[in-house]
């Protein structure tokens, strides 16, 4: 069994390889896909995730038949670092793996200060790692409302600027944008803290109709004057370019792989270390 895969369709935008090493999620957003993309319901999602079953023996696996040169994202489904039944221990161990085999790796999660317990092994993997969070809201109240068992917003930010602090490339999903003004003042605020390099920005999706009201076109032009008077990378997400096509990008803003992580430069080595050596 392959835990490490390539996602298709707007997934693709996020990474050209995932790795989900739970089921289910203890953040419960209201705009949750991952039951219905699960096919669960929400009460058999949402709650302390367990780690799947052998999930880093068949990731070792996966690592020992493949020299994965571009990034793999943790994880497309469910937050390595929600409330996590085994205190996210599997994450340290599979990210120990993962840069024992070499291979680039992008960790985004809305757990906040949670993530910086594994800051030790981030900055083992030198330029082939990028650590970022979802922000979605500034309002604390807000936040609750809609993503209530994540970190709080403030959370999130210092989080972000202790990683950047640090060395370590950072990254911020603006995804979902529920409200323009919120995600905007969110931009400010981590542009004033200098404390992200990689914007991905893109939308609210076909949420109860809540999308259909909102001016894209406005909310992209505002966004991307900011970004581009800070010289930070940028990748707009289609879904987002394609309701606001009066807005002009330049190429690089557009190419989902222009700012991911690819593979370091270490010598190929023989591995020798098995699973059991994390
Ligand atoms: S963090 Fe992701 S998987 Fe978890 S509840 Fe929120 S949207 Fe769903």
């Amino acid at each position: 069994m392959s835990i490490i895969y390539e996602p298709t369709g707007m997934a693709k935008e996020y990474s050209p390889y995932a790795c989900n090493l739970y089921i289910g999620c203890s953040h419960c957003c209201r705009y949750c896909y991952a039951p219905h993309t699960l096919q669960r319901t929400a009460d058999n999602y949402f709650g302390v995730p367990q780690p799947r079953k052998d999930v880093l023996k068949y990731l070792e696996m996966d690592l020992k038949k493949k020299r994965f040169d571009k990034q793999i994202l943790l994880s497309f489904i469910g937050d390595v670092y929600c409330k996590n039944a085994d205190n996210s221990q599997t994450t340290r161990t599979a990210l120990k793996l993962l840069d024992y085999y070499n291979a680039p790796v992008a960790v985004l999660s809305k757990g906040g200060t949670r993530m910086l317990r594994d800051i030790d092994v981030f900055k083992e993997f030198g330029e082939h790692i990028t650590v970022g969070s979802t922000l979605t809201f500034l309002d604390p109240v807000k936040s609750k409302q809609w993503e209530p068992g994540a970190a709080v917003p403030e959370d999130r930010l210092e989080t972000l600027l202790t990683l950047h602090n640090a060395g370590i490339r950072t990254f911020a999903s603006f995804e979902p944008v529920v409200e323009p003004a919120e995600s905007l003042r969110l931009i400010e605020r981590t542009l004033k803290d200098d404390s992200v390099d990689h914007y991905k920005v893109g939308k609210l999706n076909n949420y109860k109709g809540l999308d259909k009201g909102i001016d894209w076109q406005s909310f992209l032009a505002e966004a991307i004057v900011m970004l581009r008077e800070a010289g930070k990378q940028i990748y707009i997400k289609k879904c987002l370019r394609d309701l606001a096509p009066n807005v002009q990008l330049f190429e690089d803003e557009i190419d989902p792989e222009r700012y991911i992580v690819r593979q370091g430069e270490k010598e190929e080595i023989v591995f020798q270390q098995t699973l059991e050596c994390f």
